[in-house]
């Protein structure tokens, strides 16, 4: 039996694929559910690593494939130069996933510590506010108007909530809903994402640009629905600085 060369190019995919998307969507996550989340992290590695090892595995075996079937051409044939210039491509595949993986990480890299400083806004001691539509708002203690929609929460500072009047407050939160609703924050991830393994197309550059021009006039335009223009004018004031 021949050594199966597809599992190669698969393997190492996965291997990128799990290393590029692990550090992105993993850190930080968890806080609840420590034991979840090492057993998660554990498994991702535990299966790039068994990814790592078939790829090296059938190269090798794709090695004595070659051996074998070199020493049954005649030496110096023209079969025996394709013999031993395919034997090159498992090896070729494997030298060009390193180098990708070395690449990509190194564009992951910033990512991951904006991630970091993001966080601990996130983690700021946050006090349930109300539930609106079904999520969380909690306020947070920010000495300015700041409001953020995550993937499941809304944060709002306080000082807000303390400037805005009821009307305007709902303006804000319609639209903010609308974030989390339709996952804004995760489409923009992946924009910023896309944008960091491919900087040097402008295409990616102005995915990322529209993407965050896009979601607000979404959710704009589903605040709207409830609260009148100028209520949302007025709400929108005050985090302009
Ligand atoms: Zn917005």
């Amino acid at each position: 039996m021949n050594a199966p060369l597809l599992l190669i190019p698969l393997a190492i995919e996965w291997v990128i694929l799990v290393t590029t998307l692990a550090p992105l969507i993993l850190v930080g996550r968890f806080n609840n559910r420590p034991r979840t989340g090492i057993a998660i992290w554990f498994t991702t590695f535990l299966s790039a690593g068994a990814a790592t090892a078939i790829a090296i595995g059938v190269s090798i075996w794709a090695y004595t494939d070659t051996v074998s079937a070199l020493s049954r051409k005649p030496f110096g044939g023209e079969d025996w130069f394709v013999v031993l210039v395919v034997s090159f491509a498992p090896w070729l595949a494997l030298a060009v996933g390193g180098v990708s993986l070395a690449l990509i990480n190194h564009k992951i890299e910033p990512l991951v510590e904006t991630a970091k400083q993001v966080k601990p806004l996130l983690n700021l001691s946050k006090t349930p506010l109300q539930n609106f539509m079904g999520v969380t708002v909690s306020t947070v203690d920010l000495p300015f108007a700041y409001a953020l929609a995550t993937n499941r929460e809304i944060l709002i500072s306080k000082f807000a909530v303390d400037h805005l009047s009821r009307d305007e407050l709902d303006a804000v939160l319609w639209h903010e809903v609308c974030h989390v609703k339709e996952k804004h924050f995760a489409m923009k991830q992946l924009a910023r994402l896309i944008r960091e393994l491919s900087p040097a197309l402008t295409a990616s550059r102005a995915l990322v640009g529209e993407v965050e021009r896009l979601v607000e006039i979404a959710a704009d335009m589903h605040a709207l629905k409830k609260v009148t223009a100028p209520t949302l004018r007025l709400a929108r004031k005050l985090f302009e600085v």
